[in-house]
């Protein structure tokens, strides 16, 4: 290290430090003992603009530990609220969450905030803490997400301590440190509407529109002008706790001073619709779709007990405590208009029309189901989305469903399927990761219903021949660049988890790497790419972390 501290230079104003006190309490983190780095990811530091070489520094471990602050950061937790279980739970905030501050990063700035670092104002019953096994699980799903290409948080480091975390069980302490331009979530926006604070709600959506949605005062700026000629409805529904602020723009039509929060309104229901598309695709489960752990920014945020399905069923619950299925994952798409219709009801706080809002809400389900229709086109290897490719893919699902069949291996293999190319063996092998050999046929090998998944596939390539534009292996190249080999699958994260409880952090070394690019295949990880073993026990995963 050249210089005498990687972060100084690097750290700018925490801009969130800006807001009123009221949305944070400034407190130090709660250093561990004894705390050994499991893992740094250079990628995330690239981000930030730290050197790789930083990483081995004890100043590096200082900080992510949370031993030392940030140099020239700012330590604080935020508060927020939020509908738990489609249960409104009131306050929540960062109970085991401490914001250090901001860095420039050569393309934007990021926060840097440390998960497990001690108690805040807001830990209520909570130690405060994260244990080693739900931490590794949420550093490689960070990792996993980022190399699938789907928004996240991102996670900087992992680090472990001696310090006993009681759970179930006496476990391992651990800190991750995440990365993100933001952690606010719709439930720091229900905290003040909640409060009847629309001074605040406002203050904190301003923020969030200059800072990560500028265009929102554009486009209001547009919409306005063309709105404005038409007659204004205010909703019955609108008991206006506000007086309704309008002001008279240059041109002299009457401008509404809201107008930007409905915009802000209409961008995360794009962004989120666009994210439950992508979270769809690979059989993501978030596992804990409470309104506090969705991002303003569309972003997957806390990971917890989530899943990658194994064998698909639409009903799967990737949560234990999940009994009644709520956040299942055919449920996602619905759960996430769910929590956008209450970020919505927040914002009519400051927004004293309930028709924009709602006519908001309204573009989700066109939003999700276009993004869907565009992934499952890519998925599929189609040029373009034809009418009948509903039809096409929901008896897909169908057989899947029946059989059980393997999500990710379904969509890897579907590339090579018999008849479809003219590969050679020893290269379909080689792509798909070595689960197939001389005795099992890609993808039709994977259903119980073999002559159902035969049926399905002449169909299939009767739409390909229709598709006029591709040669086989322009198709193959496609699908296999979108169709993932290796997820995290909740088996293989086990493994890391049990070797890093040994103290063994070499499994969590291999996991990233071949995570940082599950659509390449690699000699000799084959068990990766691989269905739990048949009779593998089963993982319970719990809201336990
Ligand atoms: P989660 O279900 O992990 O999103 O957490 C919900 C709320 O509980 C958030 O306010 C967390 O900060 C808080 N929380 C979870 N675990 C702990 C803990 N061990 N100590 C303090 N707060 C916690
Ligand atoms: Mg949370």
């Amino acid at each position: 290290m050249t210089s005498p501290s990687c972060f100084e230079s690097l750290v700018k104003a925490n801009t969130f430090a800006s807001l009123p006190s009221d949305f944070y309490t400034r407190l130090p983190t709660t250093p561990l003992t004894a705390p050994r780095l499991v893992h740094a990811s250079a990628e995330v530091a690239a981000v930030l603009g730290l050197p790789s070489e930083a990483l081995d520094t004890q100043e590096f471990l200082d900080v992510v530990s949370g031993t030392q602050p940030m140099p020239g950061g700012d330590t604080m937790a935020a508060v927020y609220s939020g509908h738990q279980f489609g249960v409104w739970a009131g306050q929540l905030g960062d109970g085991r969450a401490h914001l250090l501050g901001e860095i420039q990063g050569p393309d934007g700035s990021f926060e840097v905030q440390l998960k497990g670092a001690g108690m805040t104002p807001y830990s209520r019953m909570g130690d405060g803490r994260a244990v080693l096994r739900s931490s590794v699980r949420e550093y490689l799903a960070s990792h996993a997400m980022r190399g699938l290409g789907i928004p996240t948080t991102q996670a900087l480091s992992l680090v472990s301590a001696r310090n006993p975390v009681r759970r179930e069980t006496l476990e391992t302490a651990a800190v991750v440190a995440r990365v993100a331009p933001s952690f606010i979530r719709f439930g720091s926006f229900e905290h003040w509407a909640a409060r009847r604070r629309p001074d605040l709600l406002r203050v904190l959506a301003d923020y969030v529109i200059d800072r990560f949605y500028p265009e929102c005062r554009d486009e209001s700026a547009r919409t306005a002008s063309v709105s404005d000629s038409k007659t204004s409805h205010v909703s019955a529904s609108a008991t206006l706790t506000q007086v309704v602020n309008t002001s008279v723009s240059e041109a002299g039509s009457p401008r509404k001073d809201y107008e930007p929060y409905v915009q802000l309104l209409r961008a995360v229901v794009r962004r989120t619709a666009t994210l439950m598309a992508s979270w769809q695709v690979v059989g993501f489960c978030h596992g804990v779709m409470n309104t506090d752990n969705m991002s303003i920014l569309g972003l997957t945020l806390d990971y917890g007990p989530y899943g990658f399905m194994d064998g698909f069923d639409a009903k799967h619950i990737c949560n234990h405590t999940d009994s009644g299925g709520r956040y299942a994952w055919h449920a996602q798409p619905a759960v996430a208009h769910w929590n956008l219709y209450q970020l919505a009801n927040s914002l009519h706080e400051i927004v004293p029309e309930a028709e924009p809002l709602k006519a908001a809400l309204d573009e989700y389900e066109a939003c999700f189901l276009g993004a869907m229709q565009a992934r499952m086109s890519q998925k599929l290897g189609l040029s373009a989305w034809q009418a009948g490719d509903e039809t096409l893919i929901d008896d897909l699902w169908s057989l899947m469903q029946a059989s059980h069949a393997d999500f990710t291996l379904t969509f890897r293999q579907l590339a090579y399927a018999p008849g479809l190319t003219q590969a050679s063996q020893a290269q379909i092998e080689l792509d798909l990761g070595g689960t197939v050999n001389a005795n099992l046929l890609p993808f039709v090998d994977l259903f119980v219903d073999r002559a159902g998944a035969q049926a399905w596939l002449s169909r299939y390539s009767a739409r390909l021949g229709s598709d006029p534009t591709q040669h086989w292996q322009e198709r193959v190249a496609g699908m296999l660049a979108v169709n993932p080999l290796y997820v995290l699958r909740n088996h293989i994260a086990q493994q890391a988890i049990e070797a890093a409880e040994k103290g063994d952090f070499s499994e969590v070394q291999r996991q990233m790497q071949l995570l940082s690019d599950p659509f390449s295949a690699r000699a000799g990880l084959e068990a990766y790419a691989a269905a739990p073993p048949a009779g593998a026990p089963h993982l319970e995963v719990s809201c336990s972390s």
